[in-house]
């Protein structure tokens, strides 16, 4: 039974839409909710419910706000260590260079890996944190909640040959297409190179982190 769709029952405006099937023991909306606090892992409950019980949202996406807002300072602050750390590395090898007249070649490697280091953690630093972030928290979850259905499989992940369900292969069976950069960019009022430079990083992480937040 797809959980999903049970959790979309909870939702009185959905509610009518239900197709009934002879024979299935249906579950009330108490053991649905009963069944979503057992999802221990607290992002994990909030981001679904965001998604798939709109009206059960509107209690907490101040929190599913906050708790992506957590995790994306987590994330921005671990990238700036990592910049320091590459920083003094570099600085490490630079100075024992200085030190030795830089005689060895094996320390002018070192220093070459270092800077080169230090130019590939630079490039995947974050922007300086703003109200960006935001728009972009907003933009996953809007994303996630809008059915951008495979058009092969129509949403289903999956593809009937015969008596066989194979996995889709154009969606890899997650049922969705991916949203254009174009669209993203839009979401977060940026225009679409801007996003490319600067905020796709961002907005595919958070994305991550929601999507599988979301398949736990
Ligand atoms: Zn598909």
């Amino acid at each position: 039974m797809n959980v999903r769709k049970l959790l979309a029952r909870l939702n009185p405006a959905a509610a009518r839409y239900e197709v009934h099937h002879g024979g299935v023991p249906e579950l009330t909306p108490q053991d649905i909710a009963g069944a979503l606090g057992m999802i221990d892992d607290r992002l994990a409950r909030e981001v679904f419910c965001t998604v798939w019980w709109p009206d059960g949202a509107q209690l907490n996406r101040v929190e599913v706000d906050r708790i992506v807002r957590e995790a994306q300072l987590r994330e921005w602050m671990r990238l700036r260590r990592e910049l320091e750390a590459a920083k003094l590395a570099q600085h490490v090898a630079q100075d024992d260079i200085d030190g030795t007249y830089g005689t060895r070649a094996s320390q002018r490697q070192a220093l070459q890996r270092a800077t080169d280091e230090l130019e590939t953690v630079k490039a995947r630093q974050w922007p300086a944190v703003g109200p960006i972030y935001r728009a972009v928290r907003q933009a996953v979850l809007v994303e996630l909640a809008t059915p951008n259905l495979c058009p092969h499989c129509e949403g289903r992940g999956e593809i009937r040959i015969g008596e066989r369900l194979i996995t889709c292969q154009p969606c890899d069976g997650h049922g969705r297409v991916p949203v254009s950069d174009r669209k993203r960019a839009l979401m977060i009022e940026r225009d679409e190179a801007g996003y490319r430079r600067v905020w796709r990083p961002v907005y595919e992480w958070t994305l991550a982190l929601c999507a599988n937040a979301l398949a736990d």
